[in-house]
């Protein structure tokens, strides 16, 4: 932990924390001490992690990288962060990321960007680390915490874990508790982990998992043991290669990158096949008047009254148009326009309720695939490696939104994904491919992964 907490303290150009809790760690890492001193140690017993500022942290400051909660310090803790400390986990601090998990860069985040520890080959040029786990997924890569904890509304772990040479898993809907986790898109929203191999993700997230009262998505199943899947053979699997997914103008070396994946997994026994999702192309706008339409309703309840930051007005209604024309940055302040536009009582029938019925197609398309044999299927994660800080969040801001093309469409399915680094381009930037398995099939995935 010390030297962690020294790492930490050295890359602070990267700008990944946006917390550190040094002392708060070292006490912890001395009860740690004393558990194992007595054979009480748990099953991440002194290991030392990182936290995305989503998550809601007893007594240390969480702000979903947003001013409009930039001092709030919650008095309970998520569920999640509470397993990973009941297993013996060290909190080393709370980690940047995309206000709200609203973006693809983490250029949107009231701390500022984060700075991917990769550059392109013989380039100074700071790259991002993708969003809008960006600050979970550069600290992991520049070895400032041994894993970390994200959440995955639209690819917000699997997108910066490929940007980042690094495995991110996003388990299925219901599997994590969503207690104590900042909203965003609450249809959709998910904890994950970002870590450096298959096994290690694996380790985390079998403390994360589980059921929870408080949370009422949240599914009454046994979690499994995913570590002894990580080993295990998947000669005789069946993955599928979407056909869908061959979008057009992908690069030469996404599609390379694609091929070498599946003959990898014919190597190891499994058979690819070509099969068809043909909703595919519906699920990027749909995930973006869905999640929009949430979060429209979920950040309601920033209004300067209730929750932290408060600008005054001369009556209620200015301060209400004060406090969250300041405490909300560019981007946060579009989507709920937008969100609450596609809500609105004339334009609710002809766009909320049918990206709703789009969602279902696309989750139909996943059964069919499903019950036809398939048991998960692999598609590049992200269409490009790491690109420019700045380079993307221009005046379009739908240059961003197409980042996701890959990602969003499995939330939408409520579907497991995890990604994996399976190559670098030609600028010598890591390239990941994922993996998308049926609901509760975690254990799968894993095996595949490694
Ligand atoms: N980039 C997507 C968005 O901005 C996904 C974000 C996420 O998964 N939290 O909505």
């Amino acid at each position: 932990t010390r030297a962690y907490v020294e790492a930490v303290e050295a890359a602070g150009a990267l700008n990944a924390y946006v917390l550190a809790t040094p002392e708060k760690a070292l006490d912890m890492a001395r009860a740690s001490d004393e558990r194992i001193a007595k054979g009480e140690a748990g099953r991440l017993e002194g290991i030392p992690l990182g936290i995305k500022d989503m998550f809601a942290t007893n007594g240390v400051r969480t702000t979903a990288c947003s001013n409009i909660i930039g001092n709030f310090v919650p008095p309970y803790e998520s569920t999640v962060t509470s397993q990973l400390w009941r297993d013996g986990a060290v909190l080393l601090g709370k980690l940047n990321q995309d206000e709200f998990a609203m973006g693809s860069s983490n250029e949107s985040s009231a701390f500022g960007p984060v700075v991917n520890p990769w550059r392109r080959r013989g380039s100074t040029q700071n790259l991002v680390p993708g969003g809008s786990s960006g600050g979970s997924a550069a600290a992991v890569a520049a070895h400032i915490c041994a894993a970390a904890a994200g959440t995955d509304t639209g690819g917000s772990i699997r997108q910066p874990a490929a940007f980042t040479g690094t495995v991110g898993i996003k388990p299925t809907y219901g599997r994590c508790s969503r207690w104590g986790i900042i909203a965003y898109a609450s249809s959709l929203d998910q904890a994950g982990v970002i870590a450096r191999s298959v096994n290690d993700a694996a380790l985390l997230l079998g403390s994360m998992a589980g059921h929870d009262p408080k949370d009422s998505t949240s599914a009454n199943l046994a979690v499994p043991d995913y570590e002894a899947a990580v080993g295990a053979s998947v000669k005789g699997k069946r993955i599928g290669i979407p056909r869908e997914y061959r979008v057009e103008g992908m690069s030469s070396e996404i599609a390379s990158l694609w091929d070498k994946g599946a003959q990898m997994l014919r190597d190891a026994g499994a058979e690819v096949v070509e099969i068809s999702l043909p909703h595919t192309k519906y699920a990027l706008p749909a995930y973006y008047i869905v999640a929009l339409a949430e979060a429209s309703s979920n950040l309601a309840r920033y209004d300067g009254v209730r929750y932290g930051e408060r600008v005054p007005g001369r009556d209620i209604a200015e301060l209400y148009e004060k406090t969250r024309a300041a405490g909300f940055g560019a981007e946060v302040r579009r989507r709920i326009m937008i969100g609450t536009y596609v809500l609105s009582a004339g334009y609710y029938d002809a766009y909320y309720l049918k990206a709703q019925k789009v969602r279902t197609l696309i989750k139909r398309d996943f059964e069919t695939a499903f019950a036809d044999g398939i048991d998960a299927v692999l598609a590049p994660a992200t269409p490009s490696a790491a690109f420019g800080i700045g380079e993307k969040s221009g005046a379009d801001p739908v240059e961003m939104y197409l980042q996701d093309v890959f990602t969003v469409t499995l939330n939408m399915a409520g579907l497991p994904g995890i990604a994996v680094p399976a190559g670098l381009s030609s600028e010598g930037l890591p390239l990941g491919l994922q993996l998308i398995g049926r609901p509760f099939g975690e254990e799968g995935l894993f095996a595949l992964a490694q």
